[in-house]
């Protein structure tokens, strides 16, 4: 999961142009600059091919037919479009150090393009990935580098039957002392709400992969599950069998970690609307700005959150879904759709 697919933008088609490309402010050494996002075409996460996770649609629509030197092309064209900029984040909806997908070649330059430009990196990768002679090999290119690993959840079982992510938590927790002893920052997703869990059980989930993640973190980036197309989750919602988190649990989530002593980020996608972390509809926007706004100040005073009556609702789905064979998932949907 990624803060990038908030962007809705369309989808380059050709094979040497990027995915995506465009601005946004993100906080480095405590100042707000400007930060280019990349999205590019690779060949798809290696773990897609292997049945991918339940909620990541990023690979549905990838041919598998784009060639190394595409990659270099569709980069070049994104820093030409992008101008000057303090920090890209190169996203390739899979492993940047996954060498089936970005080869060696093409990698080295895009961080060599960093290194001449002293711009600060940010990419993704798998934890398989994380070893220490590859790092050697990147850091001897550019050392300026944030790495993103999508722990998602620190419970095994949650990551084996609820996301199918294809590691565990020992993996992550390798990568991550990997990272460490070369100095390289580190930011880990974590999501809320995966499928099969009531919202308590996620709420609970989600604080306490927090909890873990912020023993190695330098970021946490809190991520609710949008219902994204083609996916399993998407099959489990419109069967009526999943509700994506309430904004409430978000606000929950971020009130009991912001004292974990690392910066926590929430920009959730497709917030307040049915495929995104949602609430009534009335208080959603509220709670968004109020969420955004702590994300790039950090400041808790930013949390208000505005009095609503369907806080009283998301207290008793909390208190009751449990007790609920069959679960409550998202009857507001169900009447709406037959109001109308
Ligand atoms: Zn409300």
């Amino acid at each position: 999961m990624r803060e990038e697919t908030k962007s809705g933008r369309t989808r380059k088609r050709g094979a040497d142009s990027p995915a995506a490309v465009w601005k946004e402010k993100e906080s480095l050494d405590g100042k707000v600059v400007d930060a280019g996002v990349i999205i590019l075409q690779t060949t798809g996460c290696s773990h897609f091919h292997r049945g991918g996770c339940s909620m990541c649609g990023y690979n549905i629509g990838s041919t598998g037919n784009s060639e190394p030197s595409d990659i270099s092309k569709q980069f070049t064209r994104a820093i030409e479009e992008l101008g000057h900029v303090d920090m890209l984040k190169v996203y390739t909806s899979g492993s940047f150090l996954d060498e089936r997908e970005v080869p060696i070649e093409q990698a080295d330059r895009i961080l060599r393009h960093c290194a001449d430009s002293h711009t600060r990196l940010l990419f993704e990768s798998r934890p398989e990935y994380v070893t220490q002679e590859t790092l050697e090999r990147v850091l001897g290119i550019h050392d300026g580098l944030e790495l993103a690993l999508g722990l998602e959840s620190a419970n095994d079982r949650v990551l084996k039957y609820s996301i199918n992510k294809g590691f565990t938590v020992k993996d992550y927790d390798d990568a991550v002392r990997v990272l460490r002893g070369n100095r390289v920052d580190i930011r880990t997703y974590v999501l809320l709400k995966p499928p099969f869990l009531t919202e308590a059980e996620a709420v609970a989930d989600a604080k306490a992969t927090v909890a873990h993640a912020a023993e190695g973190s330098k970021t946490i980036s809190l991520n609710p599950v949008n219902v994204q197309k083609g996916t399993f989750v998407e099959k489990l919602w419109r069967n009526w069998a999943y509700r994506t988190p309430w904004l409430w649990s978000v606000l929950d989530v971020i009130r009991a970690s912001k004292d974990c002593g690392k910066r926590i980020v929430c920009d959730p996608t497709g917030g307040g609307k049915e495929r995104g972390a949602h609430n009534c509809g009335k208080c959603d926007d509220v709670i968004l700005d109020s969420i955004r706004g702590y994300s790039q100040t950090q400041d808790a005073s930013r949390l208000g959150a505005p009095e609503c009556d369907c806080r009283e609702i998301w207290k008793s789905v909390v208190d009751l879904e449990g007790f609920v064979m069959g679960g409550t998932v998202d009857l507001q949907r169900f009447f709406r759709k037959q109001r109308a």
